[in-house]
Order: C-alpha cells, then structure tokens, then sequence
C-alpha cells in the first residue's frame, strides 16, 4: 500500500513538473547498475499496472507526451467458473459493453413482441431466445476489442505485458528520484519480467467476490463476471444485492425471458444514486 501510494506521488510530481514547465514529459534520472541486466536495459519513465479503462487512458496520454509506459495486465480466472479474458479491463469484457449488448438483445425481444400491434407479421411465430448465439456473438465483439485495445498499445510503442505485477522496492536513480522496481509474472505461463521505471500508476480496479460464510456460495454461486461469459443460458436466476450490476443483470435476465428474482437485504436498492430515479427503477422492475 505504501508502495502504491509512493508511486502515485511520484507520478503525479512528474505531471506536474510536465505541465508547468514545456510541452514534453520530462524523464527521470536513469543510473543503473549493470548488475541486473534484464531490469537495466532501459527504465520506464511510467509503468502501468491495470490495463482497464484507467490504465490504458493513462498509459496512452503519457505515451502521446513523448513517455516511454509499460503496461502489466493480468486477470485471474474467476473462483468458480474459470472465467477470464483479455485487454481492456471490466468495462470491456464484464462490465460496459457485454451488459449494454445483453440489454439491447432484451429490448429487441420486446419490440419484437410487440410487433404485432404495429402491423409486423412475423411468420415464424412468437420469438424464442437463442443465449448461445446471444453469448457467442458478445464474445466476438469483446474479443475484437481486446485486439483494438492490442494493436493501439503497438501503435504508440507501449510494452504490453500480459503479467501480474507487484512492487519490489526502489532501485537505482539518484537519492532523491528513486526508480520503482517491479516484477511480473504470468501465472499460466510462468513467465517472468522484471522492470525498472521512474513512476508507476495503479490501475487495478476490482473484482467481485463470492462470500466466504455463505454455505455453497463458493460452489454453486456465479458472479457477473461469469453471467456475461457462459455460454449456456443460466435460466432462473436468483440474483443477491441491490446496486446496479445486481439490478441491470437482472434487468436483462428477464428482458431475455428468464425468471430472475432479486434478493436483497434491505429495502434500499440503488443506494447512493439519486433516491427518485431509483425507486422508479424498482417500481419498473416490480411491475415486469
Ligand atoms: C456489470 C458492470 C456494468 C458496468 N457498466 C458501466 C457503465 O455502463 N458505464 C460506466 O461508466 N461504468 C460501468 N461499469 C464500471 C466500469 O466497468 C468500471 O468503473 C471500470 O471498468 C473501471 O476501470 P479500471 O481501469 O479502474 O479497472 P478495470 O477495468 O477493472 O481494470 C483493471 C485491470 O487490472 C488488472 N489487474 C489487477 N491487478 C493487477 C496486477 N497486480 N497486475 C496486472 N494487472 C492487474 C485486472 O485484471 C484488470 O484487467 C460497469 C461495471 C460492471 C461490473
């Protein structure tokens, strides 16, 4: 932790000196010791760790500024169902996109089933869901994002490493501009990397958790992060927690055709978003 505030400092003293002074980043110091050839090749002035919506912003701002980033990104498959994917981070891959590609699917359905009113003669009788073909088309547009995300990376010469990293301590550098020490690995591969840079941004955003004090949870229970992946529909679906990954998977479930059932433990759902929109929310959702 104190690493990682550490860092942040640093960067955000490198920010500053760059926007006060000239248009251009302004490295820091490197004096290295040879000793560690693979971490002495050449030091970052920025590394990521994240490459999410927050890390991959940064990491291409600095790398326009004329700063040398690399970016670590890597993500643990989920506990129960194994689940992981690529670049981008949650708003890519569990979050933003394949929620708003599952509630357009929902709202097709409706108008669909609405269509007959407005003349619409579908001859195939009424519609019927097909969630394999929902989930595989998701998957593809994800994983054509994953190579957009890739391939921006490359085009501003950014060093993509598909790597958990941690903090080591500091290396190098002067006294009073210590460079960040950082090493990688990749747990399928067990590939290793180590890096030097002169400041470091953590980006590395946040999963959701089953509770360990819930008998089955950790067995049977599925996260978001599972539900836009699976490639079988989950049929009824017993959805716990109010917020609003809670209430927009549900919210599709059931556009979908699915029964889902929200359980939460207080009457409060939504909390911290504005009260009046939120009730009507749940007013919409306990009339569907
Ligand atoms: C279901 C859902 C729907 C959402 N819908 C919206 C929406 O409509 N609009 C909106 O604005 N926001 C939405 N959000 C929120 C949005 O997705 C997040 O706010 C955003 O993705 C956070 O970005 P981030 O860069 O901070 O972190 P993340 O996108 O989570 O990226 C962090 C990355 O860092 C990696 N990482 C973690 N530790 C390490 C490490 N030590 N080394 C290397 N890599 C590491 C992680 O695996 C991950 O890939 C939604 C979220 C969810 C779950």
């Amino acid at each position: 932790m104190l690493a990682r505030i550490e860092a942040k400092i640093a960067l955000a003293k490198a920010f500053s000196s760059r926007t006060s002074g000239s248009a251009t980043f302004i490295p820091a110091v490197r004096s290295l010791s040879s000793s560690d050839s693979a971490a002495a090749a050449a030091p970052f002035d920025l590394a990521v760790i994240g490459g999410g919506s927050g890390g991959l912003a940064c990491a291409k701002e600095a790398a326009e500024l004329g700063a040398r980033v690399c970016v670590f990104d890597f993500v643990p498959p989920s506990p129960t169902r194994g689940t992981s994917w690529g670049l981008g981070g949650t708003c890519v891959n569990v979050g933003c996109i394949p929620k708003k590609l599952m509630h357009l699917a929902a709202g097709v359905g409706d108008t669909l089933r609405h269509a007959g009113a407005y003349g619409w003669q579908l001859d195939g009788g009424a519609p019927r869901h097909d969630w394999e073909a929902l989930s595989g088309a998701v998957k593809q547009h994800v994983k054509s994002l994953n190579f957009g995300h890739r391939s921006q990376l490359m085009q501003r010469n950014i060093d993509y490493c598909n790597m958990l990293a941690k903090f080591e301590g500091y290396e190098g550098g002067t006294p009073d501009r210590p460079l960040l020490a950082l090493s990688a690995t990749n747990p399928k591969t067990g590939r290793s990397r180590r890096v030097l840079a002169a400041n470091a941004v953590v980006a590395v955003g946040g999963r959701p958790s089953l509770p360990a004090d819930v008998p089955g949870a950790a067995q049977l229970g599925i996260t978001s992060d599972d539900l836009f992946w699976l490639p079988r529909s989950p049929g009824r679906t017993l959805v716990v927690g109010g917020g609003y990954v809670a209430l927009e998977c549900a919210g599709f479930l059931a556009g979908l055709g699915l029964q889902a059932e929200v359980m939460v433990r207080t009457d409060v759902c939504l909390r911290g978003f504005d009260r009046q929109m939120a009730n009507l929310v749940v007013d919409f959702m306990r009339q569907h």
